[in-house]
């Protein structure tokens, strides 16, 4: 584990970095965790709201099934423990958008225990990130700030949105690996459908908690499971994009660097990251959990889960992330590293597979991950809205495959495909991009030729018309791919005609 700890070279020698996630992913659910109101994105202020999300006296709140059900679904893709047996607490705050004055969460009893989930890495290695628990709470509404120079609004469509918050251990030593987790992470969500997995949105986001130690303490934090090797953490909240993850981390990880060679203490506490300045700053100093002062919800039963019912969710599962990745490896053949990009996404999985059907798979891989990205990316579209579709990219491997254009010619038919010029082999005939007129391949064809017939090339030199039977010979040797025009003219030349 060490080989891949980030070390980052203070005034004092080195240290490390030791990060811990907890990512907040909005359940995929038409209805709130504790209410019937309605979740979407985009309806006006305040449509959203149930007499329960208002917290009106004496209404009480029903635990909504399906959200549970996302939960164990989440949990089994996690690989993690179902607990049978849960409990509904309240954790007591002063939420300004959460008019219940306290937030309904899991604190002992979680719906979802330990798990695991293998994060790949850009190189194609992988590592394995503990997940502690995965527990079921409301969202707050949103204090809207821009609204009026004199006062604050507060819309409370999100308020009692169900949420999954999935707790890491802190397996995670560089901010590379802290985004390819949540990036893994995502996948597997969005492949169980129980998160959408839109980060603008700010349905998946994460709370990054960042420490540094001195080489080995993590090791030594790893053999005794004792966190008093490790640094004095700082959590950063929400934080919603990849790169905004890894400069968080690279900042806060210099910042508490700098304070500890400064002869200094950190203090635990929640940090903010600033996009715009690249910096984390201080919000509140962290309070315990017994400061939430949690109790279990006395309007809630504990929640009880029929084994029945999870093993009949375990049964509709998808085939997840890294069974499709183990099965494109053994069935295609394909490096850890490809079937890894592939399988980021199911829509590009399943595109790939469509394109491979029959074809040479590592070079259809190769066409899916590299120049088609390339055009999707740039295009800023979605492997769903592409305009090649995968027997498009098919028939082109299937013109390599069969030695009628080379791969470097491939790329320019790719290029007029993508420009709309047709399907490939139309283009590779309009344009006459056969490969034989590659003419160092039909040079070699036509110099045997004329050296094994002696006889016939003296006899063109009396009658060029007798040039006719090389060209029949070069096209049978080429298997009629041959451009006649090319073989005529190198065979002029060669024949001195
Ligand atoms: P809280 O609710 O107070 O944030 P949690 O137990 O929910 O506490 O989450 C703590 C998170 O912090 C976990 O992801 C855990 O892995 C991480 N963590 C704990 N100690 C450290 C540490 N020393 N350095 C980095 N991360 C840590
Ligand atoms: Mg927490």
């Amino acid at each position: 584990m060490t080989d891949t700890a980030k070390q980052i070279e203070g005034r004092t020698g080195p240290w490390e970095m030791v990060l811990g996630l907890e990512v907040h992913a909005q359940v995929a659910s038409n209805a709130k965790l504790f209410s019937g109101a309605a979740v979407g994105f985009g309806a006006g202020p305040n449509q959203q709201v149930s007499l329960v999300d208002a917290a009106m006296p004496g209404m009480l709140p029903v635990i909504n099934k399906h959200c549970v059900e996302q939960a164990v679904k989440t949990g089994l893709g996690l690989k993690a423990q179902i607990n049978l047996k849960s409990i509904f607490d309240r954790k007591n705050y002063f939420f300004p958008d959460l008019p219940q004055g306290y937030q309904i969460s899991q604190f002992k009893d979680p719906v979802v225990g330990e798990g695991e989930v293998i994060v790949e890495r850009d190189d194609g290695s992988t590592f394995a990130v503990r997940i502690e628990r995965l527990h079921l709470e409301q969202d707050a509404g949103k204090s809207l700030h821009d609204q009026d120079p004199n006062f604050t609004y507060v819309d409370l469509n999100r308020a009692g949105t169900a949420l999954m918050e999935i707790v890491s251990r802190p397996d995670m030593r560089s901010p590379e690996d802290a985004a390819a987790y949540v990036k893994k992470l995502r996948t597997i969500l969005v492949y169980l459908g129980t998160c959408d997995g839109d980060m603008e949105k700010g349905n998946l986001r994460a709370d990054v908690n960042v420490s540094v130690c001195r080489p080995g303490a993590y090791e030594k934090f790893r053999e005794t499971g004792s966190f008093s090797h490790l640094g004095t953490r700082c959590e950063i909240k929400n934080v919603n994009s990849y790169r905004f993850i890894q400069q968080a981390i690279e900042y806060e990880a210099r910042r508490q660097i700098e304070i500890l060679e400064d002869g200094g203490k950190i203090d635990q506490e929640t940090r903010l990251f600033d996009p715009t300045k690249g910096e984390t700053r201080s919000m509140r100093s962290k309070e315990d959990a017994h400061e939430y002062r949690y109790f279990p919800d006395p309007d809630l039963l504990p929640l009880e889960i029929d084994p029945a019912w999870v093993k009949a969710i375990e049964a509709s599962l998808p085939e997840l992330p890294d069974a499709k990745k183990a099965r494109l490896q053994s069935q295609y053949g394909l490096s850890a590293y490809d079937a890894g990009v592939l399988i980021t996404e199911q829509a590009r999985a399943d595109y790939y597979e469509a394109a491979a059907k029959g074809r040479d798979a590592k070079l259809v891989a190769n066409w899916v991950t590299n120049e088609l990205a390339a055009k999707l990316t740039a295009g800023g579209l979605d492997i769903e809205d592409s305009p090649l579709k995968p027997d498009a990219i098919a028939e082109l491997v299937a013109l390599i495959e069969e030695g009628v254009i080379s791969s470097k010619i491939a790329k320019d038919v790719f290029e007029r495909m993508w420009a709309g010029e047709g399907r490939p082999r139309e283009i590779v005939e309009k344009a006459g991009l056969q490969q034989v007129s590659d003419t160092g391949a039909l040079e070699k064809i036509i110099d045997d030729l004329i050296a094994a017939n002696a006889g016939q090339a003296a006899a063109v030199k009396e009658k060029p018309q007798a040039i006719g039977w090389f060209v029949g010979q070069v096209m049978k040797a080429t298997g009629g791919k041959a451009n006649p025009g090319t073989v005529n003219q190198l065979l002029k030349a060669k024949l001195g005609l």
